[in-house]
């Protein structure tokens, strides 16, 4: 089994780094920082990144993409995170929410929502959990009335990323069949956050701006061409999305990042007169976080390759999301750890080591075992699923 990436992908790997260095700048700390700056920044970056053709590279050309490979698309994620993800929300698009519509989607649906999503233009925002709907996805409530010319929604979501960025739609998961067992009475809605009814309230947390969001509907109009899919077969959708946003994001990447950003400090930074890359604990800290950094790496590549053979990778993105939101709170742990009280400092403090990065990544990630499925529940899906143990009741 050979894993390395072919010259031609090395190449490309090395233009992605030159545009990067040429397009951010030097202000860019990413998304979640208080900063009016980042999201115009971030629509600016992705227009730039349609231009080339490289928003929705492994898109089908039809859709607006080049029919690139999975690998070279994994190339250009990596490189994302590793430079703190400067295409914003626009991820979600590509990684979830377009492949799911174009997987189950109309053709009509096809034709106007996808193009939107490969030039960069349109912001969505996933309404998955609701306050007593999180882990237990399918006890949503937020209601869907199916009426003569669509539906009418009522209910409310919470935790919704982006929501206030201000997200143009929404890819809703609402109860079309009240009576049905729980997992078979949902749909999937394609929602526009500016239709009447809608009101998006922020939740101000550690995680930064623009992170989590309640969103209610009153009477909110859908029209019936908005359905995703079958009604009432809302979770296979639902299913394929998680499975493809647990694996479509390279958080390896930048905690592989970090761990170079923390290796270049051990040595050229002394304490006692030596550098503290002579420090036993710090080398043997430093060596666990790579050997861990890799095996995040090839779990990754795992779930790409099932993707890229059309298959829904639901167990192997579990394992592969376990593994990364675990190597990334230690990241953000062990730097802490190295860098001391310094390691508080933000980007805002012209004395932060490291320009603060490993603040952001001690700091971000607090939350990152619980969005998109906390560790429990992926731990569940792969006793379940992987090991054919008894589901849970
Ligand atoms: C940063 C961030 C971004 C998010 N973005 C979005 C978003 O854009 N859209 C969206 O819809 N949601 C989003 N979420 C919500 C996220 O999906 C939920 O928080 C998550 O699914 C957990 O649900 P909950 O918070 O209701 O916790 P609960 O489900 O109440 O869980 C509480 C605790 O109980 C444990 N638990 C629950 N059930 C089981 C079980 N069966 N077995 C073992 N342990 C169990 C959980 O692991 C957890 O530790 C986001 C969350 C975060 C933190």
């Amino acid at each position: 089994m050979d894993f390395a990436f072919t010259p031609e992908e090395e190449r490309f790997r090395q233009e992605l780094k030159e545009f990067l260095r040429r397009e951010l700048p030097e202000w860019w700390r990413g998304m979640f920082v208080h900063d009016d700056r980042v999201f115009p920044q971030t629509r600016r970056f992705c227009q730039e990144l349609a231009e080339r053709g490289w928003l929705t590279m492994a898109w089908p050309p039809e859709h607006g993409g080049q029919n690139a490979s999975v690998w070279k698309q994994a190339i250009l994620r990596e490189e994302m995170w590793a430079h703190e993800e400067p295409r914003g929300p626009q991820y979600m698009n590509l990684n979830y929410i377009g492949p799911c519509i174009m997987r189950y989607g109309t053709e009509e649906q096809k034709r106007r929502f996808l193009p939107p999503m490969a030039k960069g233009t349109v912001i969505w925002t996933q309404g998955f959990s609701e306050p007593e709907a999180g882990s237990d996805l399918a006890s949503v409530r937020t209601r869907a009335e199916e009426v003569a010319d669509g539906f009418v929604v009522n209910g409310q979501k919470i935790w919704s990323s982006y929501a206030d960025a201000p997200a143009d739609w929404c890819f809703l998961l609402v109860r079309t069949d009240p009576s049905a067992p729980k997992h078979r009475g949902l749909s999937v809605l394609l929602v526009d956050m500016r239709t009447p009814g809608i009101t998006v309230r922020p939740i101000d947390s550690m995680a930064g701006p623009h992170e989590l969001n309640e969103i209610f509907f009153d009477d909110v109009k859908v029209p019936r061409n908005c359905l995703l899919g079958e009604k009432n077969r809302g979770w296979e959708i639902v299913t394929a999305g998680l499975a493809f946003e647990r694996a479509g994001i390279a958080r390896y990447a930048r905690a592989g990042r970090v761990i170079e950003l923390l290796t270049e400090y051990v040595q050229q930074t002394h304490c006692d007169g030596q550098p503290l890359a002579a420090n036993l604990d710090v080398r043997r800290k430093l060596a666990e976080l790579r050997v861990r950094y890799e095996a995040a790496r090839l779990l990754n590549y795992r779930a790409i390759s099932l993707q890229a053979r059309g298959q829904v990778p639901v167990v192997e993105a579990s394992i592969a999301r376990l593994h990364n939101t675990q190597l990334e709170q230690l990241v953000g742990h062990v730097g802490m750890e190295i860098l001391g009280l310094g390691g508080l400092l933000t980007h805002a403090d012209p004395q932060a080591p490291l320009s603060g990065s490993v603040y952001r990544q001690w700091v971000r990630n607090i939350p990152t075992t619980i969005a998109a499925g906390t560790l429990e529940i992926q731990k569940n899906i792969i006793a379940a699923q992987g090991l054919g143990l008894p589901r849970q009741r």
